[in-house]
């Protein structure tokens, strides 16, 4: 058998797990030690900020997530559906798992269009191993999963495109939180993201983005 078509059933199994088990960006916990401090040899006038909550030392556009209970680099939400915070080293992973479910789900609501139409002209009885009224109800129960699902994972790959795009994270728009951050095209934005330069990779959940100079990550100083 190809590989490809040995991948495709697993695949919403490893974008699950890449979403649920990257590490979304998390800044060491309590590291905001008098030593650790003296370290980063600030020079004069140069500030840093520290979570109240973890004792870290906050980066710039680091947020704390009440759940995971330590801060997120360029955190956009905390998901309970991956049970994971996405944040600036998960969210490509975040994004092609809404993208590929929504795929799925439009793929399984088509299927379900051309069963009912294979049953309504042909014989109910050969169309499926059912009986006809539980082969009814089940076709019915796919189509209000597969339509819940398409809605669902499709307005949150659009928001997630939208945040990427504009370059301003889901808790920045939220506390309109004013930009500090230099200003990039929408394409250096996903580049950021998705990986330097564009490529084949960045629709594989199996490859690991690199951000290359399309994001440099600084301390607020
Ligand atoms: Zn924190
Ligand atoms: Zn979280």
């Amino acid at each position: 058998m190809a590989p490809s078509s040995t991948a495709w059933p697993s695949l919403p199994w490893r974008l699950i797990f890449r979403a649920m088990c990257t590490d979304p960006g998390a800044v060491p916990k309590g590291n905001a030690t008098k030593e650790y401090i003296e370290s980063l040899q600030l020079k004069p006038g140069q500030v840093v900020y520290k979570c109240p909550k973890c004792c870290s030392i906050k980066p710039d556009r680091a947020h704390h997530c009440s759940v995971c209970k330590r801060c997120i680099r360029k955190m956009d939400h905390h998901c309970p559906w991956v049970n994971n915070c996405v944040g600036e080293n998960n969210q490509k992973y975040f994004v092609l798992f809404t993208m590929y479910i929504s795929l799925i789900s439009l793929h399984a609501l088509v299927m379900v269009v051309f069963h009912f139409l294979y049953c309504f002209e042909d014989d109910w009885t050969k169309c499926s191993s059912f009986s006809p009224p539980a082969t009814v109800i089940l076709l019915i129960l796919l189509c209000f999963e597969g339509l819940l699902f398409l809605i669902f994972t499709s307005v949150m790959f659009g928001t997630q495109v939208h945040s990427i795009c504009t370059d301003e994270t889901g808790i920045e728009q939220l506390k309109k939180e004013e930009r500090r951050w230099a200003k990039k095209t929408k394409w250096m934005n996903m580049k950021a993201v998705f990986g330097h330069p564009f490529s084949i990779a960045w629709f594989s959940p199996f490859s690991t983005p690199d951000h290359g100079k399309a994001d440099p990550y600084q301390y607020v100083v």
